[in-house]
């Protein structure tokens, strides 16, 4: 039988598992009275207000950065507190969705910087032959 973390069993109650994890929580929630038990006690203390930083996350919908902004981040071209917020979306509550965007920019601008440098070589190599004419 499958253990569930406490974060999962937030996310449970935020519907914010998947379709997979939900049925699966469900599941184990008909067939185990102590998994009910932490249930109702993360409701109980959900109540009295202390959240987990995800709970807090989800709750107040700290909502992702923009494609746009997630490039400038790689860039460090935003400003400190919005560096700082990304820096924070990305490695603290290491959002998922925003990690693998933020991968396939850095990659991007890899492939970019190689492919200036490539044009760069290019036009030296053809100007320097242009002046042995
Ligand atoms: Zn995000």
């Amino acid at each position: 039988m499958r253990e569930f973390t406490d974060a999962e069993l937030e996310a449970y109650l935020d519907e914010a598992l998947s379709p997979n994890d939900m049925a699966e929580v469900e599941q184990a929630l008909r067939d185990q009275s102590s998994l009910t038990e932490r249930v109702a006690r993360t409701i109980a203390r959900r109540d009295a207000g202390v959240h987990s930083l995800g709970e807090v996350w989800r709750r107040h919908r700290v909502s992702c950065p923009t494609r746009d902004q997630l490039g400038s981040y790689l860039l460090k071209a935003l400003d400190s507190d919005a560096q700082a917020y990304v820096d924070f979306h990305i490695e603290t509550v290491g959002c998922r969705f925003c990690r693998a965007n933020l991968e396939d920019l850095r990659q991007r601008q890899e492939d970019s910087s190689e492919s200036v440098k490539r044009k760069r070589r290019y036009f030296e190599s053809s100007a320097g032959y242009l002046k042995k004419e």
